[in-house]
Parts: structure tokens; C-alpha cells; sequence
């Protein structure tokens, strides 16, 4: 397993204006952060982002959600990053996340829920390299 994973802090959470929270929740739970920056996403950057899910119906309001406003993309550090990070923060649908996750703390709706996290090493490389270039990454050695 890796140590480096990406997330976002979804535009819902930065308007609702828990970045600060979300931000102190990831260092509680022990990650570095290697890199940060805010970010406001054209259609066509999350359209590239998320192209992944590019034949799921929820991909157009999705789309619409990532590019409305101002969200927070970060590298993170830790042992076994994208499953910890995943753990930390809950299940995609709020309402199914576990007491304490982020997501059942700070999200708004399925769609909208305060922040994403990469699903494996491979991607979450790719990720981070969507967003970040490498002067930007503090090398954690
Ligand atoms: N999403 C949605 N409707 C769905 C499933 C997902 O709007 O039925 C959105 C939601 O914002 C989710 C994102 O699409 O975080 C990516 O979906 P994925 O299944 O990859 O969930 P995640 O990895 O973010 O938990
Ligand atoms: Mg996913």
C-alpha cells in the first residue's frame, strides 16, 4: 500500500465554511499534508477530473456541483493513505457514513458531501498529478 492520497473539500463544505473543520480533522487523524492550494474548477477540468464516471447519470450534476464554486484539493501523507483517508472520511452517501466520519458530520446530500477521496493508489497518483505539479508537492523524505 501507498502513502499518498488525494482529496478535495467539496465546494458544499467550503461555502458552508467548514474547511477549517475538515482541515483539523485531517491533521487529528494524523496526516501530512504534502501540498494545498484553493481552486475553483472550470466544467472542463471536472469534467476530466471525473471522467471516470463519465456514463453515470449522475455525471452532468456532478459536473455542475465540482465546477459551482471554490473547493480545497490536497496531497496527503500517511501509512496506507487512501484507505485511511477513506475510513476518515465515511461512506459516499451521508446517510449511510458512520458516527464521527466527515461525511456524516459536514455533507450536505449524496451528491454534495463535503469531500472526495482517491479509491486506490493508481489513481490516487493520477490525481495529484491532475492538480499539482511536482515543485508543488513537499517530498516527505
Ligand atoms: N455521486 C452522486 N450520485 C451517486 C453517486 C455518486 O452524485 O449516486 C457523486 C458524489 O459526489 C460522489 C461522486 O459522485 O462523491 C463520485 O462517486 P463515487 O462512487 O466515486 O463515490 P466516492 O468515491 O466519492 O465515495
Ligand atoms: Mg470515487
Amino acid at each position: 500500500m501507498g502513502n499518498t492520497t488525494f482529496a478535495i473539500i467539496k465546494p458544499d463544505a467550503v461555502k458552508n465554511n467548514y474547511t477549517g473543520k475538515i482541515y483539523n480533522h485531517i491533521l487529528d487523524s494524523g496526516f501530512d499534508i504534502l501540498c494545498a492550494k484553493l481552486i475553483k474548477m472550470t466544467r472542463a477540468q471536472a469534467e476530466g477530473f471525473y471522467g471516470i464516471h463519465k456514463d453515470k447519470p449522475f455525471f452532468k450534476e456532478l459536473t455542475t456541483f465540482m465546477s459551482s464554486g471554490k473547493c480545497m484539493v490536497l496531497a496527503l501523507s500517511k501509512e496506507s493513505a487512501v484507505s485511511e483517508w477513506r475510513k476518515v472520511i465515511g461512506a459516499t452517501n451521508p446517510e449511510e457514513a458512520e458516527d464521527g466520519t466527515i461525511r456524516k458530520l459536514y455533507a450536505t446530500s449524496l451528491g454534495e458531501n463535503a469531500v472526495h477521496g482517491s479509491d486506490s493508489d493508481e489513481n490516487a497518483k493520477i490525481e495529484i498529478a491532475f492538480f499539482f505539479s511536482d515543485i508543488e508537492i513537499i517530498q516527505n523524505k
